[in-house]
């Protein structure tokens, strides 16, 4: 090896991490080793707290430190609309939006033929068995606007709609700031079909 135990270690530990190449994994380490003391402590720290200290809720699926999570223990949220996402980091973007109230289930990952990944495999089951309690009126489908994403928001609306709750897919527009010509048929379709009056 090139490099010195230690550093070979935290270098593989870097690479570890997804879009973390080898090139960027050998900087990051270097940088470590310029870092002080208490600052790798506390990131080491910061590390390691994470994985032990958090879960998913119950009952929604979101990333929390205590079970229920924040979102489905608040009282003042609509407890009759439930915001369908494929990962807790959408929970998140949605929130910042400050333009969703209700509850949300994460469903931790889509339906990839691909991939092998079937219904079975991701929380489908989970948010049908919610779906029982009479309180719930709309399903919101906020997965993702790409294959997999529309396979899914399918496949749970089919599952849904006997059931009467009412299911609507947001609609996805384009980003702001690029480029219509570069935006992909099925961005481009979306955001037509989800096209309002002005
Ligand atoms: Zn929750």
């Amino acid at each position: 090896m090139y490099y010195p135990e230690p550093i070979s270690k935290l270098i593989d530990s870097f690479m570890k991490l997804p879009g973390i190449g080898p090139k960027t994994a050998v900087r990051l380490a270097f940088f470590v080793l310029n870092m002080k003391e208490e600052v790798v402590l506390d990131f080491a720290k910061a590390l390691v707290n994470a994985k032990r200290n958090l879960t998913y809720c119950s009952s929604c699926g979101h990333i929390t430190d205590k079970d229920p999570c924040y979102i489905c223990e608040d009282d003042k949220r609509d407890r009759t609309t439930i915001c369908v996402v494929q990962d807790p980091k959408d929970v998140i973007a949605m929130e910042k939006t400050k333009e969703y109230n209700g509850l949300y289930h994460v469903l931790h990952g889509a339906i990839s033929p691909m991939e092998g990944i079937g219904p079975e495999d991701i929380k489908i089951a989970e948010l049908l068995k919610r779906l029982q309690d009479d309180t719930i009126q709309e399903v919101i489908l906020a997965t993702n606007p790409n294959i997999e994403g529309e396979a899914t928001a399918m496949y749970i609306s089919r599952l849904i709609k006997p059931t009467g709750v009412k299911i609507t897919r947001i609609a996805h527009g384009l980003p702001v700031g690029g480029d219509l010509e570069y935006a992909d048929e099925v961005t481009l379709s979306k955001a037509l079909e989800g096209r309002r009056e002005l």
